[in-house]
């Protein structure tokens, strides 16, 4: 018998991430495009590049809040246009094979615990940290089965609204587009920073990415604005540990690369408001898979689900 695949697919705010996935996690052969307005459109496109006969599964991990039983997005903060899709109904239609829709974190924090950085804890949230701030739980070695909206956790009380909602989120406070604001509005105002240089004047075209590099080589502004968001961070840290008291928390996404200087300001806010013992007991660690990790997981889902495909999840 030839060996059986799944399509694993992200569909996040930046790109699309298609790749076959074998049954140990192996990514096989893998798809990058940006994301286009019809998301619907771009998944059928990457879905038909990949299929042969010898897939027996797509597994879909998208950013929003998901139906699982339906296959549908019930609403997506960050991501227009796909609140009410019918992904699975469609895909299903087209593809003989099961199809199932997970949200991008936890389908993430999945892949962690299959292959990725979390293969021998039993309990641990994984944190995406970029535009937004995306999140999954595993409890007792399963992926657990709830929203895990941490980034929509709201940590000040008369903060700013936020797309979900809600006031004062999580992720308006410590995820990418909270960094960028800070430092573009601090420039309008006349801050010195050599950031003014890397964009010919114009602080709009500014991007997170010009922030981390800058705040590696030391230009003030740009770590100052990324400690802040840290230290937003670690509120979050801190009720994380409070509540679930996880065995570790796994951070991925792009703000991951200033490690020194964004998590380690969140880490020492989290450590002087948590609970010493809780605090004591949780690790604090990058994830081993990075951007693969939500197709990775989401195909793993479909594996776990699927008897008679060899599973390697516990
Ligand atoms: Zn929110």
């Amino acid at each position: 018998m030839p060996e059986k695949y799944v399509i694993g697919i992200d569909i996040g705010g930046t790109n699309l991430r298609a790749a076959l996935i074998s049954g140990k996690g192996e990514v096989v052969s893998k798809i990058k495009e940006p994301s286009k307005v019809n998301a619907l459109e771009s998944l059928q496109k990457a879905v038909e590049a990949l299929f042969s006969d010898n897939v027996a599964g797509i597994g879909i991990g998208v950013a929003g809040l998901v139906d699982r039983k339906e296959g549908v997005v019930l609403c997506s903060p960050n991501l227009h246009g796909i609140e009410g899709v019918k992904f699975r109904e469609s895909l299903s239609q087209q593809f003989p094979v099961p199809v199932m829709i997970e949200n991008d974190a936890n389908a993430a924090a999945f892949g962690e615990k299959w292959i990725g950085a979390g293969r021998e804890f039993n309990s641990f949230v994984l944190l995406t940290l970029g535009t937004g701030v995306g999140s999954g739980i595993i409890y007792k070695g399963m992926l657990a089965d709830c929203a895990a909206e941490i980034g929509h956790m709201s940590i000040n009380a008369d903060g700013e609204k936020c797309p979900c909602g809600n006031y004062g989120c999580l992720e308006l406070y410590a995820a990418a587009n909270a960094i960028h604001a800070k430092v573009v509005s601090a420039l309008e105002k006349g801050s010195e920073s050599l950031l003014k240089e890397c964009c010919h004047g114009n602080v709009y075209k500014i991007t997170a990415e010009d922030i981390y590099k800058h705040a590696i080589e030391g230009d003030n502004l740009a770590r100052e604005a990324l400690k802040e968001a840290g230290r937003y961070l670690g509120i979050g840290l801190a009720n994380i540990i409070n509540i679930i008291s996880p065995e570790a928390i796994i951070l991925t996404g792009g703000l991951v690369g200033a490690w020194n200087i964004y998590v380690q300001e969140a880490v020492k806010e989290a450590s002087r408001r948590s609970f010493k013992a809780l605090f004591d007991k949780v690790k604090i660690i990058p994830s081993l898979l990075g951007d693969d990790a939500g197709m990775i997981g989401a195909a793993g889902l479909v594996f776990s689900a699927q008897p008679g495909i060899e599973k390697k999840i516990r």
